[in-house]
């Protein structure tokens, strides 16, 4: 799949920046926290570490290659770079990546939970389920070592003790499905708060009917 090859390198960085204000607008990423990266054949664009998303530019945008060895820019790599080049490494699909601490999320991630709800159609069609990667480092082999294990079948996941990380063809998909499973998990929250004994499952074939759509659209 192309993904962003016949894209000019300041698009790229466009999108990545238009991204990061947009993570930080929504309230997803402390000053210091999150990345944002994009594959373009084997050179990867990503935010520096250490930078504010509010003050990100594209100048300061840096790009790595598949090892994380910085090739071009004045900043550094973040240390959460394996983590984005493993996803490109696992699938050839995936032409971004986007990791911050939206809160719901990061909440089932502190909690060590993944995230499988049988009331919303939507959840069921997009996502079957969000997994919760073990704890590891951030960084560390460890933590890496849990990518091949999930990251093949599910596009959003989350990072024990830590946050969320999801995967697209570009930028502006990988960070919609994080929002899309924020805001799922903000309506789970207050549902449960508010009708904690009302049980509102879908039956059981009706789950399955929309798995079988979720896997068909993920063939396509
Ligand atoms: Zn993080």
């Amino acid at each position: 799949m192309a993904g962003y090859d016949n894209v000019p390198d300041y698009e790229i960085k466009r999108q990545i920046v238009e991204v990061a204000q947009m993570m930080n607008r929504k309230g997803l990423v402390g000053t210091y926290e999150g990345n944002i990266s994009a594959r373009k054949g084997d050179k990867v664009y990503e935010t520096p570490t250490g930078n504010s998303k509010e003050l990100l530019t594209e100048g300061k945008i840096i790009t790595v290659d598949m090892d994380g060895n910085l090739i071009e820019g004045e900043l550094k790599p973040t240390s959460e770079t394996p983590m984005h080049t493993i996803c490109y490494t696992l699938r050839d699909d995936v032409h971004a990546v986007v990791h911050c601490h939206a809160p719901y999320c990061t909440a089932f991630a502190q909690a060590n939970m993944e995230y499988v709800d049988k009331v919303s159609p939507e959840m069921n069609i997009l996502f079957g389920k969000v997994p919760c990667l073990k704890y590891g480092t951030p960084g560390t082999p460890e933590l890496i070592a849990e990518f091949p294990k999930y990251i093949k079948d599910y596009d959003v996941v989350f990072l024990a003790q830590h946050g969320v990380l999801g995967v697209g063809e570009t930028v502006l998909e990988a960070y919609s499905k994080i929002m899309s499973v924020e805001m799922l998990l903000q309506v789970y929250y207050i549902r449960k708060t508010l009708f904690p004994d009302v049980e509102c499952d879908l039956p059981a074939d009706e789950i399955e009917k929309l798995t079988q759509m979720r896997l068909k659209n993920r063939n396509k």
